[in-house]
């Protein structure tokens, strides 16, 4: 009798689709928990993990990914800028908010980078203010930092006929106006509780009210009744900023939202299926 010497047979190997996100320091992220939420329930096979990218092993990681069955992964600090330098594919608004937070692995090997910050920050607002309209006057972004890039370009897109922004570093405001063009109006920071004056939309695009930053400290007085309030910040989830424009009869609308509509298109190419981002999905991140 002749012994069988092929080696023993490999476990089949699993098709699952695996995605995460890539930052550093990543333990804090609340990305596993929406798209662990999403994943069960709708039953999808795959699996979305934190995983800790020193800047340094940024290139080498994005290229072997890939080859580990990723298929792609979300990007947060301090790699967002970073990644437009390694991706193959960037698109427009990326390139024009100058950071990525979405990578798509393709099977062809190249590497797709886009920004979908801008799109969760209008999905959020469109579902928690459906009678906002974006074009019924001036926009004020507080706060020229990435997400507000992300932010100016989304309101734009979305027809304001005057975007005003102020920040603490004017420079960075100004290259926003460079950059986007005439609506964009800078005003110095001094002068951010008049930029309020006749605004329909009013967005604190800071990290400031976070909880363990000092609260912003910008005067609510011109704010009218009826504008639209809303803070990218999402702990607290009612922040300083939104309580007093509460207080002031603004229409308020707090920043988790933002966090889960950008993650939607994402986990729809990785996945196969569009999620939808509801209560259940609010208190599961919560
Ligand atoms: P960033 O690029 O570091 O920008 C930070 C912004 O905050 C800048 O405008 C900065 O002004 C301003 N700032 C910081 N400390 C300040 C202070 N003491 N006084 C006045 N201004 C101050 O950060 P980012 O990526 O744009 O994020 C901004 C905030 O949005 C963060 O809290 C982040 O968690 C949040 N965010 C939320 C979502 C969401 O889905 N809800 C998505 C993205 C970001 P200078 O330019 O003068 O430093």
């Amino acid at each position: 009798m002749t012994q069988d010497s092929s080696p023993d047979p490999q476990p089949p190997v699993s098709h699952a689709p695996l995605a995460g996100v890539i930052g550093w320091p990543i333990a804090h992220s609340r990305s596993p928990l929406l798209h662990g939420h999403w994943l069960q329930r709708y039953g999808l096979a795959g699996h979305y993990i934190p995983i800790p990218v020193r800047p340094e092993n940024l290139a080498e990681v994005l290229r072997t990914l890939p080859r580990m069955g990723f298929v792609g992964v979300n990007v947060t600090i301090p790699h967002k800028e970073a990644v437009l330098q390694i991706a193959d594919i960037v698109t427009d608004r990326a390139a024009l908010i100058g950071a990525a937070n979405t990578l798509i692995f393709r099977e062809d090997g190249k590497i797709h980078a886009d920004n979908t910050d801008g799109y969760g920050f209008i999905a959020n607002l469109t579902q928690n203010a459906p009678d906002w309209c974006p074009d019924r006057g001036a926009a004020a972004v507080i706060g020229a930092g990435g997400a507000a890039r992300a932010v100016v370009a989304s309101l734009l897109e979305s027809g304001v006929p005057e975007l005003r922004i102020t920040n603490r570093t004017k420079l960075r405001a100004d290259q926003i106006k460079n950059e986007f063009g005439a609506k964009v109006v800078v005003y110095d920071w001094a002068q951010a509780g008049n930029m309020l004056e006749g605004a329909t939309t009013v967005v604190n695009a800071t990290s400031m009210g976070m909880t363990g930053k000092p609260a912003l400290r910008v005067p609510l007085d011109a704010l009218s009744p009826g504008t639209l309030v809303t803070d990218l910040v999402y702990t607290p989830l009612m922040t300083d900023f939104l309580l007093e424009a509460q207080s002031r009869g603004c229409q308020v609308v707090d920043g988790l939202g933002m966090l889960l509509h950008q993650a939607a298109p994402g986990f729809e190419r990785w996945f196969g299926r569009r999620p939808e981002v509801d209560e259940a999905l609010r208190q599961a991140v919560l």
